[in-house]
């Protein structure tokens, strides 16, 4: 349930209503835009129902909120939300924020030599993962905390932002001291403990979409977070399962003007997981950014014959140059910066 106050509505009015409604055992949400300021109720509505909300001095209107996923919500919200990563760099506004790195973290001096290279080209959030969800058990897991310590210093070296996975609600604490922002990936979507857990963090959360998940259960998945009161949630579409095996995955461009209308958060696209090919980055990139998303997740890597993981799908530091001038000239079309 939204509560949409008055334009001219008072701070004493608002702070009523809040009581109220927490007596009331809801927990409300209170979000101010340019034109109003609206309060979201999350709870049992029924108890509402006997409450007439829209007899409080300073309400306009008391209206249902349709979509499961409320905080998610454009109902809930209208406006983009424009998360802040640190380091000064913020997303969904009109700057495209491109993030780039190795998929794993392999060792201090790669590291360094990948993030100098993105750097370059203009980057400023460097990713790579310390604990690697692998299909195999036998298959390179991540160096875990010593991977987490060279990502924080590269990333203090460079003032880059930090992108990095947690698999574990245990690992919560231990990563998010180390990295800006806390990416969960798709195999952990649905892990709605380790939701809960981030959701208790303020650290701004990467939510990838789960491999077989629709749109509503990734919506949903968010709205764990939200709900736990930590609203810096960025959306990644990074490819669904479908029949088709030429690519990875098949990367759900409609997904992202879809969740940009039913959602406020902002989308981002990892063409790097969706392909499974470097070859097919490129055009991937510049599609995802032409249907309007805030942001590309891309795996770079120097010498990607010898990567630990992905490097079927990494960029060579050239490709990746190339790939940055040529989406410089794309934005302009779309007045978008990048
Ligand atoms: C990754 O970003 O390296 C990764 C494992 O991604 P996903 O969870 O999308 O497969
Ligand atoms: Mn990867």
């Amino acid at each position: 349930m939204i509560i949409v106050l008055q334009r001219n509505a008072t701070q004493e009015q608002m702070d009523y209503i809040i009581e109220r409604v927490k007596k009331l055992g809801l927990t409300p949400h209170v979000s101010r835009g340019v034109e109003r300021t609206i309060i979201g109720v999350i709870g049992p509505e029924d108890i509402l129902r006997v409450t007439p909300l829209e007899a409080f001095p300073g309400v306009e209107k008391v209206l249902p909120v349709l979509a499961p996923y409320r905080l998610v919500s454009r109902e809930f919200k209208a406006e983009s939300s424009i998360i802040e990563l640190g380091k000064g760099v913020r997303i969904g506004d009109r700057e495209i924020i491109v993030m780039a790195g190795p998929c794993a973290i392999e060792n201090l001096e790669i590291l360094r030599e990948i993030a100098l290279t993105i750097k370059e080209k203009g980057v400023r959030v460097l990713r790579g993962g310390a604990f690697k969800p692998r299909t195999s058990p036998y298959s390179f897991q991540g160096l875990g905390k010593k991977g987490l310590e060279y990502l924080k210093q590269v990333g203090d070296e460079l003032g880059m932002v930090t992108v990095t996975e947690v698999m574990d609600p245990r690992d919560v604490e231990l990563v998010a001291g180390y990295t800006d922002v806390l990416q969960i990936g798709a195999r952990n979507m649905q892990n709605f403990n380790l939701l809960r857990e981030v959701g208790a963090t303020q650290k701004p959360i990467l939510l990838k979409r789960g491999m077989s998940s629709t749109i509503k259960e990734w919506l949903m998945s968010a709205e764990y977070i939200l709900s736990e009161g930590n609203f810096n949630v960025i959306l990644c579409e990074r490819g669904i399962r479908t029949f088709e095996d030429f690519t990875r995955n098949t990367l759900d461009v409609s997904a992202v003007p879809a969740v940009k209308q039913l959602s406020h958060l902002p989308v981002i696209v990892d063409p790097s997981h969706a392909a499974g090919k470097w070859n097919l980055i490129s055009p991937l990139s510049k599609a995802a950014v032409a249907a309007g998303c805030d942001g590309l997740i891309i795996e770079v890597h120097t010498h990607p014959e010898e990567a630990l993981s992905d490097g079927a799908q990494s960029l060579i530091p050239e490709r990746f140059t190339k790939l940055m001038e040529e989406l410089r000239v794309l934005v302009k079309a779309i007045d978008r910066d990048i």
